[in-house]
């Protein structure tokens, strides 16, 4: 069969053979730093107004690579791993940026995480050091005494990322609280790398960063994102970004920087195209809309529950907000009716943590009559649309068709940290990327996704921080599974179109069957098991999609959950509900 391959309707980028940190934070003329003014703002924490440029972060952050290679307590070496834990802080980019200028990897975990699901990442990753927000200490401690640690070595592991922002010329008195450990305060103060360690021609393909991701199935997996993944993402996006000017906009960031949307997108664009973002801890829609007033924002990033959030909001009729030009939305299906009747443009793109991660965007003006498109396939990428087969047998999709989204080019991940087998499961021998969601590409080249394949589910966090964040049913179903009254478990999603958000829905077989027959037993147990969920995973992944009692699973021969029979009997139960 002869594969029917897509290219992309961009002229091609050259793509860099230098370090993410070279790319980005290079003296490129007189007071410039990677094409723009040094002077000029990169991020603004919008609580406190207090502002890093790109000569300051340039600088904070070979002092924080000075340190990290140099402290007598953390000794790290080219190619070590730190993880960052924290919520979006000004401190997060000094702590991403001061790890890469060392020659380190960085693993970005969720802030909302327990001890339980931090350590996972922790070991997995081989993290030596976790640079920790205040809050997140005592889960830190936590994690690293349950990995055996005596507590001067769980002590000597951990860097405070404070609060103070004394280091960016913040006047408040908030300094970082005395915990006896290592501040980052402390860290600016030792010293300065003369320049970044580099990573150059065939070293670009080295891994910087470690998002976490389910993929296509299992638990979540070490996604190796290298060098060259990430700097030709950005020049890739900058070439067909929707029109923003570098001395004029500003974008507000709000999305999380430990998932790799905002990692890639809010803390490296500010340098890669010049517009500084102002960084909001969390989403809140009163927050929002006074930081678009107070700012002049006049873009940002989001996720569709944040759509649904400010559809409903007075927030928005009481704020200021002619400055917005655009909401750019990622990470799961923007539905037209929410595009419907906003005051600015409301555009979208879509990718993987997988592919660093945007492959397609939707161009301001196709917002209108694509609605519901994810756009044009970006420079220097290809594309199938897989419909089945093996090997040389493989079936295309005809135009128009649906079929698995297959992916190629310079920003698809090197592939899972430790695990070969789920590497070799999405990335095939001439290095197609297995999406694993379908879709449609209509005669102009515009795709559309149209259903999903794998198992993931996405979740807006909790109720009131709509963030998308994955949920591993696998993860789910192996907690279940530890429950004492409970046999066999299956975990899917359920879609709630008025809220933009899918819910995990779990099926659970009960170790004595005999004993919840009756309807109000079977609610009992399933809310038990609900409650239960509570104690041992992070709020996102609550089973609020409900617990069902079930008398068994539906498998394949091989053992292998029929998730989407489960899928359909999730429909009917809804609608009979
Ligand atoms: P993550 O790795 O957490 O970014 O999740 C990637 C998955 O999110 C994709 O495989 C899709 O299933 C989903 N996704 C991302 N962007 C979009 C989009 N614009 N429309 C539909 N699904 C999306």
């Amino acid at each position: 069969m002869v594969a029917r391959i897509y290219t992309s309707p961009y002229p091609p980028i050259s793509v860099a053979s230098e370090s993410l940190f070279t790319h980005l934070f290079s003296v490129t003329g007189p007071n410039e730093i990677g094409g723009y003014p040094a002077a000029h703002p990169a991020f603004i924490d919008a609580a406190t107004g207090a502002t890093v440029s790109r000569a300051l972060l340039k600088h904070l952050a070979l002092s924080l690579g000075y340190a990290l290679r140099n402290h007598p307590q953390l000794k790290l070496t080219r190619g070590d791993t730190v993880m960052i834990f924290s919520p979006n802080s000004l401190a997060f980019p000094i702590a991403l940026f001061g790890a890469i200028s060392g020659g380190l990897r960085c693993t970005l975990a969720n802030s909302a995480y327990t001890s339980r699901e931090l350590e996972h990442q922790y070991k997995d990753s081989g993290a030596k050091v976790i640079l920790v927000a205040e809050d997140g200490v005592p889960v830190a401690r936590e994690m690293l005494k349950d990995l055996g640690l005596a507590k001067n070595e769980v002590d000597q592991r951990i860097v405070v990322l404070g609060n103070g922002l004394q280091w960016a010329g913040n006047r408040s008195t908030k300094t970082t609280a005395d915990l006896g450990l290592l501040t980052l305060d402390e860290l600016l103060t030792l010293g300065t790398l003369p320049s970044e360690e580099r990573f150059d021609g065939a070293d670009t393909h080295e891994t910087v960063l470690l998002c976490y991701s389910s993929g296509t199935t299992g638990k979540p997996k070490g996604v190796m994102t290298s060098h060259q993944n990430i700097t030709s993402v950005l020049d890739m996006v900058k070439l067909v970004f929707p029109p923003l000017d570098p001395g004029k906009d500003v974008m507000l960031g709000v999305l999380p920087f430990y998932h790799i949307y905002g990692a890639v997108k809010l803390l490296n664009f500010p340098l890669a195209a010049g517009i500084p973002v102002v960084i909001q801890t969390k989403f809140d829609p009163v927050a929002f809309c006074e930081n678009i007033a107070r700012y002049r924002v006049t873009a940002s990033l989001i996720v569709p529950p944040i759509l649904v959030v400010l559809s409903r909001h007075p927030a928005v009729e009481k704020n200021d907000l002619s400055t917005l030009k655009i909401l750019f939305s990622g990470a799961a299906p923007l539905g037209a009716a929410l595009v419907k009747d906003q005051e600015c443009f409301v555009t979208q793109g879509y990718g993987l943590t997988e592919t660093s991660p945007t492959t397609h965007l939707l161009s301001t003006a196709d917002s209108d009559s694509k609605v519901g498109s994810i756009g044009l396939l970006l420079p220097n990428l290809e594309a199938r649309l897989v419909v089945d087969g093996e090997g040389d047998g493989l079936i295309d999709a005809e135009d128009g068709q649906p079929g698995e989204l297959w992916l190629r080019g310079p920003s698809i991940m090197k592939g899972y940290l430790n695990n070969n087998v789920a590497t070799k499961d999405c990335i095939t021998h001439d290095k197609w990327f297995k999406t694993g969601d379908i879709g449609i590409r209509d005669k102009e080249g515009y795709y559309y996704i149209v259903d999903r394949r794998k198992e993931l589910i996405k979740y807006k966090q909790c109720p009131n921080l709509p963030v998308l964040k994955q949920v591993p049913p696998a993860e789910l179903e192996s907690v279940l599974l530890t429950h004492p009254d409970i046999a066999d478990a299956a975990v899917i999603g359920v879609y709630d179109e008025g809220e933009a958000t899918e819910y995990p829905r779990a099926y659970v077989v009960p170790a004595s069957p005999e004993k919840v027959t009756t309807p109000d037993q079977k609610r009992a147990f399933g809310s038990d098991v609900a409650n239960w969920i509570k104690t041992k995973v992070a709020q996102h992944k609550f089973l609020r999609g409900g617990v069902i009692v079930i008398d068994v699973i539906p498998k394949s021969a091989a053992g292998k959950i029929l998730r989407r029979e489960l899928r359909e009997l999730a429909k009917v139960e809804m609608e009979n509900q």
